[in-house]
């Protein structure tokens, strides 16, 4: 019979991460399964400015070490698997991964979310050959080049400025005439000599065979098309929950993100929910790390009381 752990995180983001920090020094019986690496989104990140009192030179892969090492240090455990299917119904929850299969009391569902694709033509075909969603991972890659950032929110904006630090120039383009980043991003950027922007536009088509070339733009309102010659395309245009596994399992909104209460329930007893996988309406690593640690803080409640 497997072991019976007291409550089993699904994913080793800054959500999970809080979370198993919280368990493991609640004394509860932790277990992070995280099928890639730790961290999460935060690790494309390459400075956490705004999360408060992270020092100059805070990056997202950074602070994750210090959050998963200090969850270890106080008796958390973590396992490398990637979740097949989920039983959520009873007092004790089946967890099945590819590697093994897992029971808990109480689950905490923090699987947060994917990038967007934009959806141009060759989007696909060119990802990795010019096109990424990750800033962090691949800017290196384009230094001295031109490169463009697609989206106009607090991802697109924060990435652009960072791209600056590698590539010779970077064009934002937009959908809309007005950004929707926070508006300390968007004074950095309008001051930054190394950007641009293309504003009411969308890329129709990305150009290249094996690589990269150019991007059809259109503008919105005229309909006109330009290329614009670039060796590579960022894509930040939002992100997609990470929530098919519990589909029919638990109650999710129309953007299938995850519906809990204040206190991290979801519809399910004994199963909660954190993070950027949650309906909420802020997702940054603070508010993620807040709705890690309330959701143990209930979890172990719940193993308690029984509510
Ligand atoms: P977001 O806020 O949803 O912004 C997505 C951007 O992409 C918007 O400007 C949107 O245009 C545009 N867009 C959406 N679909 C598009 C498409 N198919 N083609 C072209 N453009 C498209 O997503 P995000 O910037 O990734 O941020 C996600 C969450 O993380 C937010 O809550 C954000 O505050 C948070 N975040 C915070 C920080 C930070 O604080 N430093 C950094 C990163 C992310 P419209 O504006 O017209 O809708």
């Amino acid at each position: 019979m497997a072991h019976l752990c007291d409550t089993i995180i699904i994913g080793g983001g800054p959500a999970g991460l809080s979370a198993g920090l919280y368990a493991a020094r609640s004394r509860m019986d932790v277990l992070i399964i995280e099928r890639a690496k730790y961290g999460g989104q935060a690790t494309t990140t390459d400075e956490l400015e705004n999360y408060p009192g992270s020092e100059v030179n805070c990056t997202g892969t950074s602070l994750s070490e210090r959050m998963r090492k200090q969850a270890e240090e106080f008796g958390c455990k973590f396992e490398k698997d990637e979740i097949i299917d989920v039983q959520l119904e009873g007092d004790v929850k089946v967890i099945k991964g590819k590697k093994d299969t897992y029971e808990t009391k109480t689950v905490i569902i923090a699987t947060g979310a994917n990038p967007k694709l934009s959806g141009f033509k060759n989007e696909l075909e060119l990802r990795g050959k010019g096109i990424s969603y990750c800033a962090t991972c691949d800017a290196d890659f384009f230094t001295d080049l031109d490169v463009a950032v697609i989206g106009g929110g607090d991802s697109a904006i924060t990435e652009a400025i960072y791209l600056t630090k590698f590539a010779e120039h970077v064009t934002v383009i937009h959908r809309r005439d007005a950004l929707r980043a926070a508006k300390s991003l968007q004074e950095k950027a309008f001051a930054n000599p190394k950007m641009s922007f293309i504003w009411d536009s969308l890329v129709d088509e990305a150009i290249g065979d094996e690589i990269l070339e150019g991007l059809v733009v259109r503008n919105k309102f005229t309909n006109e098309t330009s290329v614009l010659k670039v060796d590579g395309c960022f894509v930040f245009v939002g992100y997609d929950p990470i929530s098919a596994l519990f589909e029919d399992k638990v109650t999710l909104d129309k953007a299938k993100y995850i519906i809990t209460d204040d206190d991290m329930r979801t519809n399910v007893p004994g199963v909660f929910a954190a993070g950027d996988i949650r309906k909420k309406s802020l997702r940054q690593v603070i508010t993620a790390a807040a709705d890690g640690a309330i959701a143990s803080t209930i979890a172990e409640h719940y193993i308690e009381e029984g509510k």
